[in-house]
């Protein structure tokens, strides 16, 4: 018999199972909604242009080699990946507080923080609040470093917005110094963003009770179309001096899901403290992945630091956002046009890559299996599926299943 006989088969990722899914359709007007991914108006995957260009200047460059990064990453992608996330007139970067770890994207940072954090948070019996939904690697990744997990309310169903009073009454209750997972911005899979005066409240509560913010950033510039809106929230935290974790991805902003260019970003009470952070998560990381993989950065590198690059790359994530936001509006429109029940005025409202629809599981299933519309089962869309030769038949679909 096998060593590994009693070895129980784990259940397939939900996402990844429905792409498989949607592959295997042979329908001609199937849709996938389902993962997040940047589509264009054609429905194909978008190579940007500034991409194409960074990584032309890479090939010509000619000196390249493929020795080892060091541990920590690629220097200059680390201090771009760092102004960008707390803006150039930080003063956490003015007083050398500020740092970082290049990582295997966005869930290579969130998987160094927390595991940075299960070593060595000085509570250790802290539990880490995530948001009631959200990204369901959150839970997996905090439980598999051996931390703890509980919920704190988000999504109002009633209101299809968010429920702070919950969200703030849960870091009332939690235990002085829980560990909360923030969105920046662009809430996935909700949509559903607190404006700056909510997130005044939030940090009230959490300053309150010395909770320790850890952001996981995936969509900035991505959400709004502007890079310094959709930092709002990881900035202000800053200015009112906590100390935290911003785990940044390139995936979405850059188009590079394959690339794996990511970086977690520390802030900290002093110079001291963040090279000693540092130094912990190198360590960590020497024993995980050795080093990062060096393509992604040398291109997120590139962009970050050449003016005339930076420019046409905020070009291209207002192509981004933009054909997103039209995309909204097209769905709504044509829902309301079809006089579909229920109010739709929160796929406008909602921002990012993904909207909570309110469908429930019968419905989006129905959608699924009738329709050949693939979505998750909890009524998220991803937006960029949709194009103006498909949203008329989404829309068709969603009112035939909610009637
Ligand atoms: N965090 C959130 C909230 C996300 O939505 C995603 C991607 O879907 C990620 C992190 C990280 O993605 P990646 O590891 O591809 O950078």
């Amino acid at each position: 018999a096998s060593v590994f006989e009693n070895v129980a088969a784990a259940p397939a990722d939900v996402i990844f199972a429905l792409t498989a899914d949607y592959k295997a359709d042979t329908f001609a007007d199937k849709v996938n909604l389902g993962i997040g991914a940047y589509r264009t108006e054609e429905g194909k995957p978008w190579v940007l242009p500034v991409v194409r260009k960074a990584n032309q200047i890479l090939v010509d460059d000619g000196t390249l080699d493929h020795e080892y990064l060091p541990i920590l990453g690629l220097d200059t992608f680390r201090k771009a990946a760092i102004n960008l996330i707390l803006g150039a007139d930080s003063a956490a970067i003015a007083d050398g507080r500020a740092g970082s770890a290049q990582c295997i994207s966005g869930t290579g940072a969130v998987y160094a923080g927390a595991y940075f954090l299960s070593k060595h948070y000085p509570n250790k019996n802290v539990a880490c609040y995530i948001s009631k939904p959200t990204w369901a690697n959150h839970r997996a990744i905090f439980e598999g470093v051996g931390i703890p997990v509980h919920e704190y309310p988000y999504w109002n169903p009633a209101t299809k917005g968010l429920d702070l009073d919950g969200m703030l009454q849960t870091m009332q209750d939690a235990p002085n110094g829980s560990i909360f997972l923030l969105h920046p911005c662009a809430h996935n899979p909700t949509g559903v963003d607190p404006t700056p005066e909510q997130w005044e409240k939030i940090a009230d509560a959490m300053k309150a009770k010395g909770h320790f913010a850890f952001f996981d950033t995936a969509y900035q510039g991505f959400a709004s179309g502007s890079l310094d809106k959709d930092a709002y929230s990881v900035r202000y935290f800053a200015k009112r001096g906590f100390e935290m974790f911003i785990a940044q991805s390139f995936s979405k902003n850059f188009g590079l899901y394959s690339e794996r260019a990511g970086n977690l970003t520390i802030v900290a009470k002093s110079p001291e403290v963040k090279n000693r952070i540092e130094s912990q998560i190198a360590k960590a990381q020497r024993a995980n992945i050795s080093n990062p993989p060096a393509y992604g950065a040398r291109i997120v590198s590139l962009v970050l630091n050449d003016g005339t690059l930076y420019k046409e790359w905020e070009d291209n994530l207002t192509t981004m956002s933009d054909r997103i936001k039209l995309m909204r509006q097209e769905l709504v429109d044509e829902l309301t046009r079809l006089g579909t029940p229920g109010t739709w005025n929160h796929i406008t409202d909602q921002i990012g890559m993904f909207s909570f629809t309110g469908l429930n599981v019968t419905q989006s299933k129905a959608l699924k299996e009738k329709y050949h519309i693939y979505l998750t089962e909890n009524g998220r869309i991803s937006m960029a599926g949709l194009n103006t030769k498909n949203v008329k038949y989404v829309a068709k679909a969603v009112h035939e299943v909610v009637t």
